[in-house]
C-alpha cells in the first residue's frame, strides 16, 4: 500500500502490554491506565484493553463476591472494572473490545469452528486461540490510535495465562521489538525481621516471562518502603533491563490519582517515548496536579451514608465511591464515606445508624436481602430533607417506599422481589418475560434520556438530552405513573418517546434524585458528573447550614 505523508496506517499504531508477577492485586489495571494519562499527556491518542484468563464469558454472571463490580461500556458489555480506571485516567473510548476473557475467545472460535470457517482443520490453542487474541488486540488498535495498551490478567506462572502470554510473545515477534513494549509489574516485600527489601521474587517472575520467549523492557516494583539505588541495580542486572528502566511504585499516600504523576516523576514517559521513537508533546499534566492537591488539603468535609447489600466490599462499588470522590473534587470537599449494611436498617431507628450523615446513597444491587432496609432508608432521607442519592436499584426501592408510604400502597413492590405482589410498581418489560439466560440479557449500555426543564436532573446537568449506562432488567411501571406523579413524585427523565421512565425525583425536597442508570460511570477526577458534583454539593449545603 503507497502511504502519503501525515497519513496513518494501523501498522503505525504501537503496542504496551503489562504483566504481572510474584501475587495478584499489584494494581496493574491502576498502572496500566497511568501509563495511559501519561502518554495522553504528550498529545498520544491511547487505546486500553484487559485480558482475563478465566472461562467465564463477562463477569456479569459473577456474583459481587468473586468479582467485584461489573462496568459497563457503553455498547453494553459488561466488563471488568479495571476498565473503569481507564476511563477515569484517560479519554481513552472503551467498548466490548476492551476486555476479553479466555471464555470470550474460546466462544469465538468454537462458533467460527461451528460455521467450518476452519475447512476442516483441527482447530487448537495454537494457532487458533493465539490468532484470536492477536486479532482481538489488533481489533483497538485501529488507525486514529497511537499507542494501545494491554494488560493481562492475572500473575506469570498461572496455567491459564499461557495462551495470552505465547500470542503476545507472538505479536512482539511480528510486529518488531521498537513497537511493543513489554512492562512487568511486580512485587518487592519487605521483610521486617532483617529490614531487607528482597529483589528474588522478580527475578523469579521475570525468569518465567523469558522462558516464555518474553523479555520485558520495564520493569515496574511495588513497595510498602522506600527502595534504595542499589536494589533498583540489582534489579537491572539480574532482570536483564537498564537501571533507567526500573520504576519503583511505592504505596501513594492519599490517593490513586497521584500514581501518574509518582511516575512521571521518574520519567517513566520519556522512557516510553524513546523506546517506541516518538517525539514528546507538552506533558502537561497541571489538572493532575490540581486533582491531587484538592484531595490532600480540601476546604470542607461531608460524609455521605452508602446504604448497600455488599458495603464490606469496597470493590463492588468502586465506581460510586470514585464518583462521590470526584464530587468532593469540584466541591473542594473530602467525602468520608458512612458504609452501611442495608439489612442493618431493616428494623429499628435509622436514625440510630444514619443520624449526622450529610447525604444519603442507594447503589444499584440484586435479588431481596436488603429490600427492606433500604426503602426504611430512603423514608428517612425524605422525611428528614436528607439529600438523597438513588442509583438503579436504588430507585426502585425509592419509587417502591414512595408508594408504600405516600401514596399508601402497603404491598407495593417489584416483581423481582415479590413475583405475585398485588402491586408491582417494578416490573419486567413485556420484552423481558421469556428471557431465559443470565448473561447479557439486561437492559446494558448507553441509552438517550431526556429531562424535563423542571428538573432538578435538568439544573445539574445543564441540558435535556444525555446518554447515561444501564444493567438491570426491571423497569418503573408505567401503569402507576400518574397516581405517583399526582403525588409529589416528578417525573423528571425519560427515554425521548417518553414511554421508559429513568429518573424520578421527590418535590419540596432539597435534593432527591433516584435514576434508573448508572451515573457513576462517567466520571472523572476533574470532571465529576453533574449529578455526584451536585449531591455533593447539597450534603455540604445541609452540613453548613447544620440542619
Ligand atoms: N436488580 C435490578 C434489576 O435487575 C437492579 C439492577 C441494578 O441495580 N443494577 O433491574
Amino acid at each position: 500500500m503507497e502511504i502519503t505523508r501525515g497519513e496513518r496506517t494501523e501498522e503505525m499504531t504501537q503496542y504496551i502490554f503489562v504483566t504481572g508477577g510474584v501475587v495478584s492485586g499489584l494494581g496493574k489495571g491502576l498502572t496500566s491506565a497511568a501509563i495511559g494519562t501519561l502518554l495522553e499527556s504528550h498529545g498520544l491518542k491511547i487505546a486500553l484493553q484487559k485480558f482475563d484468563p478465566y472461562i467465564n464469558v463477562d463477569p456479569g454472571t459473577m456474583s459481587p463476591f468473586q468479582h467485584g463490580e461489573v462496568y459497563v461500556t457503553p455498547d453494553g458489555a459488561e466488563t471488568d472494572l479495571d476498565l473503569g480506571h481507564y476511563e477515569r485516567f484517560t479519554s481513552c473510548e472503551i467498548s466490548q473490545h476492551s476486555n476479553y476473557t479466555t471464555g470470550k475467545i474460546y466462544s469465538s472460535v468454537i462458533q467460527r469452528e461451528r460455521r467450518g470457517d476452519y475447512l476442516g482443520k483441527t482447530v487448537q490453542v495454537i494457532p487458533h486461540i493465539t490468532d484470536e487474541i492477536k486479532e482481538s488486540i489488533s481489533r483497538v488498535g485501529s488507525t486514529d490510535v497511537d499507542v494501545v495498551i494491554t494488560e493481562i490478567g492475572g500473575t506469570v506462572g498461572d496455567i491459564e495465562s499461557l495462551p495470552f502470554l505465547e500470542a503476545l510473545r507472538q505479536f512482539g515477534h511480528q510486529h518488531g521489538r521498537e513497537n511493543v513494549l513489554f512492562i512487568h509489574l511486580t512485587l518487592l516485600p519487605f521483610i521486617k525481621a532483617s529490614g531487607e527489601i528482597k529483589t528474588k521474587p522478580t527475578q523469579h517472575s521475570v525468569g518465567r516471562l523469558r522462558e516464555i520467549g518474553i523479555l520485558p523492557d520495564i520493569l515496574v516494583c511495588r513497595t510498602e518502603i522506600d527502595v534504595e539505588q542499589e536494589v533498583c541495580d540489582k534489579l537491572a542486572l539480574f532482570c536483564n533491563v537498564p537501571t533507567e528502566s526500573v520504576f519503583i511504585e511505592k504505596d501513594v499516600e492519599t490517593s490513586i490519582y497521584e500514581l501518574p504523576l509518582v511516575l512521571r516523576q521518574q520519567q517513566m514517559d520519556k522512557r516510553i517515548l524513546d523506546h517506541f521513537n516518538r517525539e514528546p508533546g507538552s506533558g502537561n499534566m497541571d489538572n493532575w496536579i490540581e486533582v491531587v492537591e484538592s484531595l490532600k488539603n480540601p476546604q470542607n468535609e461531608v460524609e455521605i451514608g452508602v446504604v448497600g447489600k455488599y458495603i464490606e466490599l469496597t470493590d463492588s462499588y468502586k465506581s460510586i465511591y470514585e464518583a462521590l470522590t470526584h464530587g468532593g473534587i469540584a466541591n473542594n470537599a473530602r467525602v468520608r464515606f458512612r458504609r452501611i449494611q442495608a439489612e442493618d436498617l431493616a428494623n429499628g431507628d435509622p436514625a440510630a445508624v444514619l443520624g449526622g450523615v450529610d447525604g444519603i446513597l442507594v447503589p444499584g444491587g440484586f435479588g431481596e436481602r436488603g429490600l427492606e432496609g433500604k426503602v426504611n432508608t430512603i423514608r428517612y432521607a425524605r422525611e428528614n430533607n436528607i439529600p438523597f442519592f438513588g442509583i438503579c436499584y436504588g430507585m426502585h426501592a425509592a419509587v417502591i417506599e414512595y408508594s408504600r408510604n405516600v401514596l399508601g400502597i402497603q404491598e407495593a413492590s417489584s416483581t423481582e422481589i415479590h413475583k405475585d405482589t398485588p402491586d408491582p410498581v417494578i416490573t419486567l418489560l413485556q420484552d423481558q418475560h421469556d428471557v431465559s439466560e443470565k448473561g447479557g440479557t439486561m437492559r446494558l449500555g448507553g441509552w438517550p434520556c431526556r429531562f424535563d426543564e423542571s428538573s432538578t436532573c435538568f439544573k445539574e446537568y445543564g441540558m435535556t438530552d444525555v446518554s447515561e449506562r444501564h444493567r438491570h432488567r426491571y423497569e418503573f411501571n408505567n401503569d402507576y405513573r400518574e397516581r405517583l406523579k399526582e403525588a409529589g413524585l416528578r417525573i423528571s427523565g425519560t427515554s425521548p418517546d417518553g414511554e421508559l421512565v429513568e429518573v424520578v425525583e421527590v418535590e419540596n425536597h432539597p435534593w432527591f434524585v433516584a435514576c434508573q442508570y448508572h451515573p457513576e460511570f462517567q466520571s472523572k477526577p476533574f470532571a465529576a458528573h453533574p449529578l455526584f458534583k451536585g449531591f455533593v454539593s447539597a450534603s455540604l449545603e445541609r452540613r453548613t447550614r447544620g440542619v
